[in-house]
């Protein structure tokens, strides 16, 4: 069988070449609210799975504490490869690696998609337009609100969240992230009459 042209364009990529594994995704594919990070680190890149070093950790331990299990969620990155040195991820990176993510939110049909940090809450923000992401608010100014936004001809309820590393280093997030987490759970259960994604 012909390989997809969404996993054709993230090997054409650099970072492909560079990686030792391609991080797909983890978690329940038919997951009410998938989660988007940035790029696998040093230890997605070995193991193959997305969040699961010291920032999964946390991820893990804050949705713990939300009531949320791994069977809940389902968690992806905007880049399936890691950056050398973790580097943040080029415009051309971004626009071969994301038309895979589109075919997984087609797939899992979330009801919310909560983008992690900035990368990811910027690529949502543009509507998949790459050259907008510049122009897009930070993550402070956003987080926790609840955004419609459209890729692709797929409608998405977007909410922003902080990126669980950040949070790491700045602990006074946590309460804010727990909020942003409660708006999450109400939007949910909001959709439920609607089925899936809106
Ligand atoms: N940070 C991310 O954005 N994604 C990961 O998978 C790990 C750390």
């Amino acid at each position: 069988m012909e390989e997809p042209d969404y996993i054709r364009l993230v090997k054409e990529t650099e970072i492909y070449k560079n990686c030792t594994n391609i991080v797909v995704g983890r978690g329940n594919e038919n997951a009410d609210i998938l989660f988007v990070g940035e790029a696998p680190g040093k230890n997605e890149d070995e193991q193959g799975l997305p969040f699961v070093g010291r920032a999964g950790k946390n991820l893990d331990g804050f949705l713990n504490k939300v009531g949320l299990g791994i069977d809940e969620i389902y968690i992806a990155n905007i880049l399936k490869c890691r950056p050398p040195e973790n580097r943040d991820p080029l415009p051309e990176e971004i626009k071969k690696h994301t038309p895979w993510l589109l075919e997984q939110i087609k797939k899992i049909k979330p009801k919310v998609i909560c983008s992690l940090g900035n990368y990811a809450t910027k690529f949502f923000l543009s509507e998949g337009n790459v050259d907008l992401m510049d122009k897009q608010p930070g993550i402070t100014s956003v987080h926790g609100k609840v955004r419609f936004v459209e890729i692709d001809g797929v409608k998405i309820k977007l909410i922003p969240l902080f990126h669980p590393a950040a949070i790491i280093y700045k602990r006074d997030l946590l309460p804010l992230w727990e909020k942003d987490m409660e708006i999450v759970k109400s939007e949910i259960k909001e959709s439920v009459a609607q089925k899936k994604l809106y």
